[in-house]
């Protein structure tokens, strides 16, 4: 078993027929969720699981599972997979990796005629993205119960266009209730889309959780008054007040290294106007950090920090939280499990946590979830340029076929 090992060529083969739908001008791929695109590419994948031996379910989500039987068919399955839907300038890469590598390790099981203990199973989350129906990670988000089939069917896109009408539409609104069945262990592989394992020289990233985030809507009002007769010392000048919050909140993050990131990407000043002291600001803050204390923390100094600057200038402050992500911890013998198969294959390899949320995220809250990461190119990701090399995407994926043999057992 020490041995074995996926055909990298295969792998990547799936990868590159599977990015011809929906593929783009620049090399990328646009195949939003629920569109026609989507509904082809998971015929495609229907097509090839069936080939390899595999019985295809849809749930009410249009989640999609492919079912390689075990010994014991009583065992909750080990499961993999990941997402086809893609951002409009997406590319060939994320999420679609982690469903072919999945069914690359059906595929290797086959042609090893090895019969693992548990059921092994590959799963298509529905609506990964979000980018066309919001929120992101719906599929799996249901599946493991964060939020109700109801409120995701009446999610519209920008046409107006429902969710459960469109899911309808492409023929994926299936039968199986969405979730609510035991999960052995769940493994998702993936590309980085960040920077780190290419800077440090790796090949995997053994994941060990997902950063939590915290979203800020602030809002500063001072007083509009003329900018040439209004006087520096009776001013109620919010963009100045806004500003020094602004960077207070950079020399938070700074000084609190290496994993707490701050960011303000969003600021509208009113009146905008050159020769009117600004009367009102609003700015968002993005916080984020691997661990939950430490993402209270933060958010406490800098509420505290923009409340003290705020009564000194004589401003008016509204500091409100509008979305928190909880920090992700990923099962440590799972974790274990993917460090140990990389170990063993002779990649280098290092812990990592993911900056991105996952469809594994959510499936962390009822099943032992652990994640592969390889790397991607200058760690740009929802960009048709994205890009990753046959060698780690085949590394990837014999890791994952390792950690779910380690999970799912071998019959001997
Ligand atoms: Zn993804």
């Amino acid at each position: 078993m020490e041995n074995l090992r996926i055909s990298g060529e295969r792998l990547w083969a799936s990868l590159m027929e599977m990015a011809k739908i929906g593929a783009t001008p620049k090399g990328g791929v646009n195949r939003q969720a629920l569109t026609d695109l989507d509904r082809q590419s998971r015929e495609l994948f229907t097509e090839w699981c069936e080939a390899a031996g595999c019985s295809v379910s849809v749930d009410a989500m249009g989640n999609m599972f492919a079912r390689r039987p075990g010994r014991d068919n009583d065992l909750p399955p080990v499961m993999t997979g990941s997402h086809l839907d893609t951002q409009p300038t997406g590319g060939k890469f994320d999420g679609a990796y982690g469903v072919m590598a999945g069914l690359e390790v059906i595929r290797t099981l086959n042609d090893l005629a090895i019969e693992t203990e548990a059921p092994v199973e590959v799963a298509v989350w529905t609506n990964e993205e979000g980018c066309r129906f919001a929120p992101s990670m719906v599929g799996s988000g249901v599946f493991a119960g964060k939020f109700t089939l109801e409120e995701i069917y009446a999610a519209t896109d920008p046409d107006g266009r429902t969710f459960g009408e469109e899911l309808e539409g492409i023929g994926y609104k299936g039968e199986l209730p969405a979730g609510g069945r035991p999960v052995g262990a769940f493994f998702e592989v993936h590309i980085e889309q960040g920077p780190v394992l290419e800077r440090e020289d790796k090949t995997v990233g053994v994941v060990r959780g997902a950063q939590g985030l915290r979203w800020y809507d602030i809002t500063v009002r001072g007083r509009e008054s003329h900018a040439g007769t209004t006087p520096m010392e009776s001013r109620k000048d919010a963009l100045a007040a806004a500003a020094e919050m602004i960077a207070a909140a950079e020399s938070i993050a700074v000084s609190r290294p290496p994993h707490t990131v701050v960011t303000v990407g969003m600021v509208e000043v009113r009146p905008n106007s050159r020769n009117t002291i600004p009367g009102e600001v609003y700015f968002t803050i993005d916080l984020r950090h691997p661990e939950e204390e430490s993402l209270a923390d933060t958010g406490e100094r800098l509420a505290a920090t923009m409340k003290a600057i705020a009564e000194r200038r004589g401003v008016v402050l509204d500091f409100e939280e509008i979305v928190h992500a909880r920090a992700v911890g990923f099962d440590p013998q799972c974790v274990a499990a993917v460090r140990a198969a990389a170990e063993r294959a002779g990649y280098s390899h290092m812990d990592v946590i993911s900056g991105a949320g996952h469809d594994a995220c959510y499936m962390a809250g009822i099943a032992p979830t652990a994640m592969v990461f390889i790397p991607c190119a200058d760690g740009i990701s929802h960009n048709e340029i994205e890009s990753a090399t046959p060698e780690d995407a085949e590394a990837g994926c014999n890791v994952l076929l390792h950690a779910i043999l380690d999970r799912a057992g071998t019959a001997s």
